[in-house]
């Protein structure tokens, strides 16, 4: 076993603390699912979008959100049900055959 020299120059903490997620990267992320709904006004969607564009991150964080979403959106498509439709399609005749 080979002892490691404790005063060796390493990475500072400090660098390290500085590449975790920021603030604005924070607020951009908790804030993607309502950029994402259209349930901003359009000033602060402005500056997050731009935010995320400019960041790497939050452009990987936006992409995977949206994928997310096409997915569940395509998921809830195919999944629903004949008898869902039939009823809905029933209710429209009754309502519109009053
Ligand atoms: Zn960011």
């Amino acid at each position: 076993m080979t002892a490691e020299p404790t005063g060796a120059p390493r990475e500072p903490r400090a660098e390290a603390d500085e590449r975790e997620v920021s603030q604005e990267c924070r607020a951009a992320l908790e804030h993607l699912a309502e950029l994402l709904d259209h349930a901003m006004a359009d000033s602060d969607a402005d500056v997050l979008r731009a935010h995320i564009e400019a960041c790497d991150p939050c452009t990987e964080a936006a992409d995977a959100e949206e994928h997310v979403r096409a997915l569940i959106r395509r998921a809830c498509v195919e999944k629903a049900p004949s008898q869902l439709r039939v009823r809905i399609v029933s209710q429209l005749v009754v309502r519109t055959s009053r």
